[in-house]
C-alpha cells in the first residue's frame, strides 16, 4: 500500500496588495519537493507532520511530491496554483490513498475555492480514491471540499498548537476507513456570520466553548468534529463560520451534531464582534499599564496589519503614535521594507541613518492609506534573518525573515525585514540579540498567534487600531461577493438564520 501526502496551504486575504507567486511557498525560493518535502514534515508540529508520523508508524510506503505553504497574502498566482496542483496530481498514479494538509481558504486569480478544485481534480483522475484532509480553523468551507473528501479534520486551538494532532486524526481515520474498520459519513453547514478574527481565540468565550463541545463530541459520538471560525477578510461567496461532523456510518447523528454546533455559534454571534478604540487612547493606555505593578513587557498589538492575515506589514501608524507619545524602551516587530534594509546594509553597522520606512504598498481595498515614516537612528545589527521556532506553535519550523536590520532610534528598536513573517515566536527578537522579556514595551504586528509565546510573559496587552488590510472596521472594506445577508455586515433576524445556512445534507 502506498499513500500520497502533500501540503498546499495558503490563507488568502482578497483585500491584500501582497502578491503570491510560487516563490512565496516555502522558506527559500520555491516549495520543497521529494526528500526536501519529507524533511519539512519530520520533527515538526505541522498537520503534514502528523500525517507522515501516522503513516510511518503503520509501516506504509509514502510519497510526498510537494510541501507548499506560504504566509497569507493576496490571491495565489494562477501559475503557482497550477504548478503545485500538477505536482500532486502527477504523483497519484500508483497510490492507494491521499492525505492533504490544506488551509481551506485559498483563493487564486481565477478560483474562489482552490482546495475544492484540487480535490475535484484528484477525484476525477482517481474516482473513489480515499482522501483525508486536515484544514486550518480559518477555512472558508465550500461544497467541493466536502464532496470530494473521505474525511475532514480541523484544529481545535487558536493560536494553532494542535496542528500535528489534526493531521494524525485525519490519517488514523483514513487508514481505518481503508482497512474497512469504519465508514466515514459527513454532514456540514456554513452559517451566515463572519466572526471577527480578534474574537476567535480559544482562550476566550465563545470559541473556547465551541471547541470544547466539538472535542467532547469527538470523544463520545463522532470520528471527527470541526468548527471552522472562518476567515472574514476574503470577499468570496462562502466566507464565514462552518462545521463538519464525521461519524461512523451514522448520517443522522452527523447532522444533529452539526446543527447543535452551528446553533451554538449563532446564539453567541454578538461575542464575535469587535469593538474599536481610538489609537491615541490605546497607546496612552499602554503607558499607564507600564507604570502599574508587575513584570514583563506591555504588548501593543498592531493587529490591522498582521502579516499572517495578509497584512502588508509595512503600515506605520501604530509605530508613529508610539514615537509621538515618546514611549521608551520599545522593541517593534516589524516593518517589511526590503529597500530600507538595503540602504541600511550599505550604510553598515554603527552608522547613523535617516530612512523612509514602510507605507510603500498601495492599499487599494481601503479608503485610508498608510504613509512612510521618516526615522533617524543607528544601524545596530544586520542579519540573514534565519532562525528556528522553539515555542509551542510550529515548533522546529525554519523561519526566514530575509535580510534583516535592527534600527535603534534611542527609544525604539525597530526590526526591518525583507520577508513577511508573523511574530509568534521569541526567536524574532532573540535571533537578533534582543531579549524581548527585558523590554518595557513590544509592538507586534500580530492578532492572536502571538499569544502562544508572548501572552504568558506579558504584563498587559493593548490592541491598537492602526491601518491595514486586516482592519477591524469592516466599513473600510468593500464586500462585493460574499453572500448576503451575513452578520454583522447585515442584520439577520435571529430566527431566520436557518434559511441562510448553506448545508449538506
Ligand atoms: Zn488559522
Amino acid at each position: 500500500m502506498k499513500l500520497l501526502i502533500a501540503m498546499m496551504s495558503h490563507e488568502t486575504n482578497t483585500f491584500s496588495p501582497v502578491p503570491t507567486p510560487l516563490s512565496r511557498f516555502g522558506s527559500g525560493d520555491n516549495p520543497p519537493e521529494g526528500s526536501a518535502a519529507l524533511a519539512v514534515a519530520t520533527g515538526r508540529s505541522s498537520t503534514m507532520a502528523g500525517m507522515v508520523y501516522v503513516a510511518q508508524q503503520s509501516g506504509i510506503e509514502i510519497v510526498i511530491p510537494i510541501a507548499a505553504g506560504a504566509p497569507p497574502s493576496g490571491p495565489v498566482e494562477s501559475d503557482a496554483y497550477r504548478y503545485i496542483t500538477d505536482r500532486i496530481c502527477d504523483a497519484l498514479d500508483d497510490c492507494d490513498g491521499v492525505l492533504l494538509d490544506l488551509h481551506g481558504a485559498m483563493v487564486t486569480e481565477t478560483l474562489d475555492d482552490g482546495e475544492g478544485s484540487l480535490l475535484s481534480r484528484i477525484r476525477s483522475l482517481r474516482p473513489g480514491i480515499p482522501i483525508g484532509v486536515g484544514l486550518d480553523m480559518h477555512a472558508n468551507l465550500y461544497p467541493a471540499m466536502v464532496e470530494n473528501a473521505t474525511v475532514i479534520t480541523g484544529y481545535h486551538t487558536y493560536p494553532h498548537i494542535d496542528m500535528f494532532e489534526t493531521g494524525s486524526r485525519a490519517a488514523e481515520i483514513l487508514l481505518d476507513a481503508m482497512a474497512g474498520k469504519v465508514k466515514p459519513t459527513m454532514a456540514w453547514g456554513n452559517c451566515p456570520m463572519l466572526p471577527h478574527v480578534m474574537r476567535q481565540g480559544t482562550d476566550d468565550f465563545p470559541n473556547r466553548e465551541l471547541q470544547q463541545r466539538a472535542m467532547e463530541m469527538e470523544e463520545q459520538d463522532a470520528l471527527a468534529v470541526s468548527l471552522f471560525t472562518g476567515f472574514p477578510h476574503a470577499d468570496i461567496y462562502n466566507a464565514g463560520l462552518s462545521a463538519v461532523v464525521v461519524t461512523d456510518n451514522d448520517p443522522e447523528k452527523a447532522q444533529a451534531l452539526r446543527d447543535e454546533l452551528l446553533e451554538m455559534a449563532w446564539r453567541d454571534r454578538e461575542s464575535f464582534v469587535y469593538k474599536i478604540e481610538p489609537l491615541d487612547a490605546s497607546v496612552s493606555a499602554a503607558k499607564s499599564a507600564a507604570e502599574a505593578e508587575g513584570d514583563g513587557p506591555v504588548i501593543l498589538l498592531d493587529h490591522y496589519d498582521n502579516t499572517a492575515s495578509g497584512g502588508s506589514m509595512d503600515t506605520t501608524e501604530v509605530l508613529r503614535e508610539i514615537l509621538r507619545q515618546s514611549l521608551d524602551d520599545v522593541a517593534a516587530f516589524g516593518i517589511f521594507d526590503p529597500a530600507a534594509v538595503e540602504t541600511m546594509i550599505a550604510a553598515g553597522v554603527g552608522s547613523l541613518v535617516t530612512v523612509s520606512l514602510g507605507g510603500k504598498f498601495r492599499l487599494d481595498a481601503l479608503e485610508v492609506q498608510s504613509r512612510p515614516l521618516e526615522v533617524s537612528g543607528r544601524v545596530r545589527l544586520i542579519s540573514d534573518g534565519r532562525f528556528t521556532v522553539t515555542g509551542p506553535m510550529g515548533t522546529g519550523a525554519a523561519m526566514n525573515m530575509g535580510k534583516t536590520v535592527v534600527l535603534d532610534t534611542g527609544r525604539v528598536l525597530i526590526v526591518v525585514i525583507s520577508r513577511h513573517i508573523e511574530p509568534y515566536d521569541l526567536g524574532c527578537f532573540t535571533s537578533l540579540g534582543i531579549d524581548p522579556l527585558q523590554k518595557k514595551y513590544l509592538m507586534l504586528k500580530s492578532r492572536i498567534h502571538y499569544r502562544a509565546t508572548f501572552k504568558p510573559v506579558a504584563k498587559a496587552i493593548v490592541e491598537c487600531a492602526g491601518v491595514g488590510v486586516c482592519t477591524s472596521d469592516y466599513s473600510q472594506l468593500r464586500f462585493n461577493h460574499v453572500r448576503r445577508p451575513i452578520y454583522p455586515l447585515d442584520r439577520v433576524n435571529a430566527d431566520d438564520f436557518k434559511e441562510h445556512l448553506i448545508h449538506q445534507p
